[in-house]
C-alpha cells in the first residue's frame, strides 16, 4: 500500500507533514513496514481541501487530513479496507462509485497533460517516473527522430509557450536549429512571479523529471548541449527536488555524455533567481545567467539568434516543457485534437481569490471562464456574486460577469482585453473595489520595474500617482482621461512585456468598471 501525502506549499501549511509524521507513527506501531509505505507528493490541485491524502492502489483520496485522524484511517481503511467516508473528497459520489479521481467532481471537468504526474508519484524516486513511461520520449526521440523530426513533431502539435506569449514552440525551436553555431543552449524559464501564480512550482514539486527529460530532447532537436532552468530561490522545495531529480537522470545515464548509448551529450544546471519580477523576461533571464545584473536587452537580435552569451538559445516555460514528453509519447495528432482551432492542447491555472476550490486545475483549452469558476471552482464562497475575474496577473486584465461564458484561450483573453499570462486566474467577488485592484497591480509593477526605460520608470509612476489621488478621493474626471492616455502611451513604447504590459489592470478596469473610477472622483456631475 502507498499513501501519498501532498508534502508542498498548500498542504504543508494546513499540517500535511505532521499528517505525515502520524503515517509514519501508525505504520512502525502496527509494524507494517513492509507493506505500508508514505511517500511525501507534489500538488494534487485541491489546495482549500488540504491536507489531501491518496491511498493506492485504489486511489481513495481523503481532505482536511488531521494527525489525529489518522489512526482512524489506520484501524478502519488500511487494516480494515472499509473507508472513512467522513473524510472523502465528493463523499456523495463515492456512496456510487468507489473512488477513482474523475468521479470527483473537482477533477471531473479537467485534463490533465502538464499535471499528469503531479499528486501521484514520488517526485524524488526516478523509478517512479520510469514507471509511468517516463524517459520513454527520450528513447524515442534518440532512437527513432532526426532533431528536424523532433521540431516537426512539436510544430504540427501547435503548443504554444504556456509563458504567457503564446509563441509556436515549434516555431521557436526551429528559428535556434536553424543557426549554424557550434554552442547552443536551452533554457527554463521557471522565474515565477505573479502574485498567486503557482502553476510552474508545482509541476516542478511534483513531477521534475517531466521538465528534464524534455529539456534534453529540446536540446536534441536544436543541436545544443548544455542546459539551464532558472528558478527561484524563493522556490525552496522545488530547488531541492530538481537536484535531487538532475542527480538521478546523471546516474542512470540520462544526462551527461553519450545519452542512452546514442552520442548525444546533454547537461543541465539550475541557476537561482534572486527575487526581480522582470528576470521572468527572457532577455533579462539570460543576463542574470550571465552573471550581469538582470535587464531586458532590446530586440533584435532574436534570443534564437544570439542569447545567453550570445549564442542561439531557446528558452520555454516549465509548463511549456511539461507538456512536450507527452506529444513525443501520444504523437502531434493527439494533442492537436485537444483545445481549440489556435490554441492547442490544455491550460494549467491557479486558482485564487473569491472561490470555493482555491487550488491548482488543468482543462483543455476552450473550457469557459464559467465553467472553471463554477463547475471546477465550486463558485463564489458564501453565496457571494461573480464579479471579475483577472487572467494574466499584473499584465493581465479584469474580465466581468458578461464575458463568463468567454472560452478560454490565447485569442479569446488578447481580443477582451485580457491575455492568458502564465497562468493565475484569481476571482473577485462584489464587495471588491475594482480601483483599488488596478493600483494594488501597479503598485506591483511600479517596485518590479527595473528603470532601464523611461516609459516604464516614469510613466508607470505617475499613473500610480494618479490611482493614490483617485483612490483617496481626490481624483477628478480629467485624471481618468490622463490615466487612459498615459496608459496607451506606456503599452506602446516600453522596451520589454512588463512595462508593455503593465497597463492592462488600469485599462481594463477602466474599460468594464469606468464607473467605479468616476464613484470615487470629486467632480462626478
Ligand atoms: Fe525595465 Fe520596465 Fe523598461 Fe522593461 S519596460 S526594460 S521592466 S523599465
Amino acid at each position: 500500500i502507498h499513501i501519498l501525502v501532498c508534502g508542498v506549499a498548500g498542504c504543508a501549511s494546513s499540517g500535511s507533514l505532521k499528517v505525515a509524521a502520524a503515517i509514519e507513527d501508525q505504520i512502525k506501531k502496527n509494524g507494517l513496514g513492509q507493506d505500508v509505505k508514505v511517500i511525501k507528493t507534489g500538488c494534487f490541485g485541491l489546495c482549500a481541501e488540504g491536507p489531501i491524502m491518496m491511498i493506492c492502489p485504489e486511489h481513495v483520496m481523503y481532505t482536511k487530513v488531521t494527525p489525529e485522524d489518522v489512526e482512524e484511517i489506520f484501524e478502519s481503511h488500511v487494516k480494515g479496507g472499509k473507508i472513512v467516508k467522513r473524510l472523502l473528497a465528493g463523499e456523495k459520489e463515492y456512496e456510487e462509485i468507489r473512488d477513482r479521481l474523475p468521479q470527483i467532481p473537482f477533477f471531473a471537468m479537467q485534463k490533465r497533460i502538464a499535471l499528469h504526474n503531479c499528486g501521484i508519484i514520488d517526485p524524488e524516486n526516478i523509478d517512479e517516473y520510469i514507471a509511468l513511461d517516463g524517459y520513454q520520449a527520450l528513447a524515442k526521440v534518440l532512437t527513432e527522430f532526426e532533431p528536424d523530426d523532433v521540431i516537426d513533431e512539436i510544430k504540427k502539435s501547435g503548443l504554444r509557450g504556456r509563458g504567457g506569449g503564446g509563441f509556436p514552440t515549434g516555431r521557436k525551436w526551429e528559428s535556434s536549429a536553424v543557426v549554424k553555431e557550434h554552442t547552443k543552449y536551452v533554457i527554463c524559464n521557471a522565474d515565477e512571479g505573479d502574485p498567486g501564480a503557482f502553476m510552474d512550482r508545482s509541476i516542478l514539486e511534483g513531477d521534475p523529471h517531466s521538465v528534464i527529460e524534455a529539456m534534453i530532447i529540446n536540446g536534441y532537436a536544436v543541436g545544443a548541449n548544455q542546459g539551464y532552468i532558472y528558478v527561484r530561490a524563493e522556490y525552496p522545495v522545488a530547488v531541492q527536488r530538481l537536484g535531487v531529480a538532475i542527480r538521478q537522470a546523471q546516474e542512470y545515464g540520462l544526462l551527461g555524455n553519450n545519452i542512452l548509448g546514442k552520442g548525444f551529450n546533454f547537461n543541465l544546471e539550475v541557476r537561482l533567481g534572486a527575487g526581480a519580477f522582470v528576470c521572468g523576461e527572457g532577455s533579462a533571464l539570460m543576463t542574470s545567467i550571465e552573471g550581469k545584473r538582470g535587464e531586458p536587452r532590446p530586440k533584435p537580435p532574436r534570443s534564437a539568434e544570439k542569447g545567453l552569451w550570445k549564442k542561439p538559445t531557446v528558452l520555454n516555460n516549465v509548463e511549456t516543457y511539461a507538456n512536450i514528453p507527452q506529444i513525443i509519447l501520444n504523437g502531434a495528432d493527439w494533442f492537436s485534437n485537444i483545445g481549440t482551432e489556435k490554441s492547442k492542447g490544455t491550460k494549467v491555472f491557479a486558482l485564487g481569490g473569491k472561490i470555493n476550490n482555491i487550488g491548482l486545475v488543468e482543462v483543455p483549452m476552450g473550457t469557459t471562464l464559467r465553467q472553471i469558476i463554477y463547475d471546477i471552482g465550486g463558485g463564489i464562497p458564501d453565496g457571494g456574486t461573480f464579479k471579475a475575474a483577472q487572467t494574466g496577473g499584473p499584465s493581465g486584465g479584469c474580465l466581468p460577469a458578461e464575458h463568463l461564458d468567454t472560452p478560454i484561450d490565447y485569442d479569446s483573453l488578447t481580443k477582451l482585453g485580457s491575455m492568458m499570462g502564465s497562468g493565475g486566474l484569481i476571482v473577485m467577488d462584489e464587495h471588491t473595489c475594482m480601483v483599488d485592484l488596478a493600483r494594488f497591480f501597479l503598485d506591483f509593477t511600479v517596485d518590479e520595474s527595473c528603470g532601464k526605460c523611461p516609459p516604464c520608470r516614469i510613466g508607470t509612476k505617475r499613473m500610480h500617482e494618479i490611482l493614490v489621488r483617485i483612490t483617496e478621493g481626490k481624483g477628478t474626471l480629467e485624471d481618468l482621461d490622463k490615466l487612459e492616455v498615459l496608459a496607451r502611451n506606456i503599452k506602446a513604447s516600453a522596451l520589454c512585456g512588463l512595462g508593455q504590459s503593465a497597463p492592462n489592470p488600469v485599462l481594463s478596469t477602466l474599460k468594464y468598471f469606468r464607473d467605479e473610477y468616476v464613484a470615487h472622483v470629486v467632480d462626478k456631475k
